[in-house]
């Protein structure tokens, strides 16, 4: 009995050895599609090659304002613009699907007032319907300032609190890097596939390829409305907290 058992993985084993070396290690090398070369900055907050320029320090050429589609009227100055409070949110003229975007943001060193009141805004990673819809990504002064935690900078408003908390002081400007897949919808308006996000939050892994439950809700719990391509928005949140500025912002279409 031993004997047949020897024998047999014996044989087996012969035959694997036989399998492996009659295979060859290029069997298993893809040489197409190259990747195209984007020549990558020294510096990691200077945009790609291949990004388009969102905001580039001089004007906001390429934002309108969302309720009357009107010139967005924030105020450029020192390379970064700022929330003119009142004249509502902004949004990119052009509309996205799946990219990737880089931020920057700062909240003003004289920030006053606090929990939600306290240097809100927003970056919606694609504003639906023309008004508030969307998935908001939170912006906000947490770097001292109790709140909700599924409401604080870097959560998904009222659906993923941030892995960790990496603010920096008022004052000191603040990076997004963010992944965004836009989700996918049925001709009747289900869902096929959720959004999916993946954030860093000044270099810090916040939000891990998360799969969003449906736009950001106030009041209620999210819920998903077929869309296609959207621009992407910023909040004029109306609290009245000193405004909040960004700056270099671009975007590679995935
Ligand atoms: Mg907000």
């Amino acid at each position: 009995m031993f004997k047949i058992s020897c024998i047999s993985t014996c044989l087996m084993f012969t035959a694997l050895i036989a399998n492996a070396q009659s295979r060859n290690p290029k069997d298993t090398e893809v040489w197409t599609p190259v990747p195209k070369i984007v020549s990558a900055p020294v510096d990691s907050q200077v945009a790609p090659a291949d990004a388009i320029i969102l905001f580039g320090g001089k004007n906001l050429n390429e934002w309108i304002t969302v309720k009357d589609k009107s010139a967005a009227k924030w105020t450029v100055s020192d390379n970064s613009f700022t929330v003119k409070k009142g004249t509502g949110n902004i949004q990119t003229k052009k509309a996205f699907t799946n990219y990737q975007l880089h931020i920057e943001w700062k909240i003003p060193v004289n920030i006053t007032g606090e929990g939600q009141a306290r240097g809100n805004s927003g970056v919606f990673l694609a504003s639906t319907g023309g008004g508030d819809g969307g998935y908001e990504l939170q912006v906000l002064d947490s770097y001292n300032n109790v709140t909700y935690s599924n409401g604080q900078a870097g959560s998904i408003y009222k659906q993923f609190i941030p892995l960790v908390n990496a603010s920096r002081k008022p004052g000191e400007w603040q990076s997004y890097d963010i992944i965004w897949t836009a989700p996918v919808f049925n001709e009747d308006g289900s869902v096929k596939s959720g959004a999916r996000v993946t954030v860093m939050h000044n270099g810090v892994l916040i939000q891990n390829n998360i799969e969003l439950t449906g736009e950001t809700a106030y009041i209620g719990p999210p819920v998903y409305k077929k869309h296609g391509p959207s621009p992407i928005k910023l909040q004029d949140h109306g609290d009245p907290s000193p405004a909040i500025s960004f700056r270099n912002i671009w975007v590679r279409e995935l």
